[in-house]
């Protein structure tokens, strides 16, 4: 049985990949520290004889027991209100826990993947996205602390990749949506979600033309899973190309929950991207993936999951 550790397998994509990798028929191990995860999240698989939970801060020495075979490196705060709440903190899991996650790579000669993010192309001056850009990020504005660290772990991967030759692959994440996120992530799909099903004001910020195109959850999981299984070195973007503009999901959303909320447009965060859309080629090509989940299908699952944690029938 191959065994598996997932760093930030308490948060949202992390307990995601938990739960693939156990039906996949691994024994896996979530290490967390709950910053911005939770217990919730993996409450299930608490007493599965596969399973084990770590209560740990990845900045800190890791230490597994035994052997390891693969490494999912997911732990760092991912909302903006969550990173430039805790800065100093995200830039020392992206660098201090990505050193830690590559070292224990290279002592369990384990083969490791970097959840790198789409962050890395910054506010982007080439749309859509391919890997071979190289970004435009502003490195002392209040989104460097995480663009920057994300930059920095994928240098550090690299650099292990070529000076040890440990197993490195790296995911670039685009924006991904779904069941779990928490009710006050502060992303804009949660908050969406949440002011619309309580009929509040749905914060549209800037004029709302900004674009992202935004994935579903399982969709991101499969694309991880076959990218770690494949012999892909260079960064690979998972996302679903479908871009649209802030305001066009706020409506969806209100039309999707049949909600009576009014769009109110506050101020648009420093640096915010103008337009997200990853170019999915290499995935295509390298992993014969591509997204699967219309928007309104995805939209539909991550409402209901919401209803049902708000306890609303
Ligand atoms: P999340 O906040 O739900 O999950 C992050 C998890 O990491 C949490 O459980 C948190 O407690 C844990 N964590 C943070 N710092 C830690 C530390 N020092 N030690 C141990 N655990 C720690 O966010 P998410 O959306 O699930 O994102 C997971 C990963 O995917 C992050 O690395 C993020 O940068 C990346 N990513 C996510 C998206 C997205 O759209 N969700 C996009 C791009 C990249
Ligand atoms: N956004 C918004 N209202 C909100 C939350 C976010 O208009 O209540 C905007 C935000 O300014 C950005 C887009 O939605 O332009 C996506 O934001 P999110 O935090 O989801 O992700 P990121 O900016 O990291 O892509």
């Amino acid at each position: 049985m191959a065994k598996v550790l997932i760093t930030g397998g308490a948060g949202f994509l992390g307990s995601h990949l938990c739960d693939k990798f156990i039906a996949e028929g691994y024994e896996v191990v979530c290490m967390d520290n709950f910053v911005t995860g939770s217990p919730d999240n993996i409450a299930h698989l608490m007493g599965n004889p596969n399973f084990k939970f770590i209560l740990h801060d990845v900045t800190n020495y890791v230490y597994v027991e035994g052997e390891l075979d693969y490494i999912l490196h997911f732990a760092s705060p991912a909302s903006p209100i969550d990173y430039l709440k805790l800065p100093i903190q995200t830039l020392k899991v992206g660098s201090l826990g990505t050193h830690k996650a590559l070292g224990l790579a290279k002592a369990k000669n384990a083969r490791i993947l970097l959840a790198s993010t789409s962050e890395v192309y910054g506010d982007p001056l080439i749309h859509p996205q391919p890997e071979d850009y190289w970004g435009n990020v502003n490195p002392v504005g209040y989104r460097g602390v995480y663009d920057e660290a994300k930059r920095f772990a994928e240098a550090l991967t690299m650099a292990y990749h070529r000076y040890h030759g440990v197993e490195t692959r790296i995911v670039r994440i685009f924006n991904t949506y779904g069941p779990r996120m928490r009710l006050q992530d502060g992303r804009a799909i949660p908050n969406f979600i949440n002011q619309a099903l309580k009929n509040k004001d749905v914060t549209v910020y800037g004029d709302g033309a900004q674009t992202r195109s935004v994935c579903y959850v399982d969709d991101l999981v499969d694309g991880i899973y076959r990218l770690l299984l494949s012999d892909e070195t260079d960064p690979v973007n998972i996302g679903n190309p479908a871009e649209l503009t802030m305001l066009e999901l706020a409506k969806e959303i209100i039309e999707l929950t049949g909600s009576q909320s009014e769009i109110t447009f506050e101020d648009l965060p420093s640096d915010d991207p103008k337009v997200r859309q990853p170019n999915i080629t290499r995935a295509r090509e390298i992993l014969n993936w591509e997204p699967k989940v219309e928007r309104k299908t995805g939209l539909i699952r991550t409402i209901a999951d919401f209803k049902k944690r708000l306890h609303i029938v």
